[in-house]
């Protein structure tokens, strides 16, 4: 890792000088996401709408999934936006970090935009769906966890200037980038793109196909800053901090498997909650490696083998339909489930 590059400056409110590169890493994150340019509204839901309508395509426990699952995302896209605006992007000085925190800000945008049109397209209860972070409690208890573990950053007399001010800050992004969307977002991604993989909801796979190749670039992103801030300020992990991080991605983990046990409650798609405990714990891990923390989860193995080809290279979508930009950024945006 380059030391080059100040990430955490005493000053925010100063011109951002992007050239010379001093972290081309972020550079080609920052191009890797324009090349995944996507919106909602061009992914064509009229086949949803009418599976969603026709009665016997969907059963109850795979509609109560999608509402679910939407739930958790109109709640959770908006807490990681508000995050990036209001904390992230208020500390980090670097500006090519700046430049990539730009882009990600629309994506947030585009996933909260992905719900709307969820809502609408299936005429879905508004308050079931937006109040579900309130009234769900698996997914309460996700949300309420981040909150909760990332409340001290906004004291009126925060500030990164000092070792712990630091170490605050790395905790907000390990909450935000690593706990929220590199493990609460993946059991819910897994099951719709479960649903597209038997021909149903294609269109909503779509949608989820794309954020999570978004999704993929922001956790490369909030890993390489993590372990940036980390060489720049080497005190600032400690053995502490280190025990601290573990338990709260155990616990995480945890919140993810309650939440499939949760969405699953009978086993649809050839899915089970089961297979929830191998594929978090297989998340849990990539995620732990990424900061090299040792400690590791028994089951290594991902019961989703076929995701990551979907999410590469839309697999499950007609050949012929298949656009090209599909294939423009291939091998560059997917490798960490
Ligand atoms: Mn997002
Ligand atoms: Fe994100």
């Amino acid at each position: 890792m380059k030391k080059s590059g100040i990430i955490l400056g005493d000053k925010v409110a100063v011109v951002g000088q992007i050239l010379p590169h001093k972290h081309p890493e972020v550079w080609k994150m920052y191009l890797d996401g324009v090349g995944n340019n996507w919106t909602p509204t061009e992914v064509d839901m009229s086949k949803d709408i009418d599976q969603w309508k026709d009665g016997q395509t969907l059963s109850k426990d795979e509609q109560l999934l999608v509402r679910r699952c939407l739930g958790f995302f109109a709640g959770t896209e908006s807490l990681v936006g508000t995050n990036l605006l209001t904390t992230v992007a208020k500390w980090v000085t670097d500006a090519e970090c700046r430049q990539y925190l730009l882009r990600q800000a629309y994506e947030e945008s585009l996933h909260n935009w992905t719900v709307v049109t969820c809502c609408d397209s299936f005429n879905l209860k508004v308050d079931e769906v937006y109040e579900a972070h309130l009234n769900i409690p698996s997914i309460k208890a996700k949300d309420d966890f981040l909150m909760e573990i990332t409340t001290d950053i906004h004291r009126e007399d925060f500030s990164t200037k000092t070792v712990e001010g630091k170490r605050e800050f790395l905790r907000n992004l390990i909450s935000y980038y690593l706990i929220a969307e590199g493990t609460f977002f993946f059991s819910g991604f897994a099951m719709i793109l479960a649903l597209g993989r038997q021909n149903k909801l294609q269109g909503l796979s779509e949608q989820i196909r794309f954020t999570l190749r978004d999704e993929s670039i922001h956790i490369k992103f909030g890993t390489y800053l993590i372990n940036a801030i980390c060489d720049e300020t080497p005190s600032i992990w400690t053995k502490k901090f280190e025990e601290e991080t573990t338990e709260h991605i155990k616990k995480a983990v945890q919140l993810e498997i309650d939440y499939a046990h949760d969405v699953l409650p009978r086993g649809i798609l050839g899915l089970n909650a089961e297979m929830f405990v191998d594929y978090m714990q297989y998340i849990g891990n990539r995620r732990l490696e990424g900061i090299g923390i040792e400690y590791r989860f028994e089951s290594d193995s991902n019961p989703f083998p076929w995701l990551s080809e979907i999410v590469e290279t839309g697999a499950m979508t007609n050949f012929f339909e298949r656009k090209v930009k599909d294939y423009q950024h291939s091998g560059n945006l997917v490798d960490d489930f």
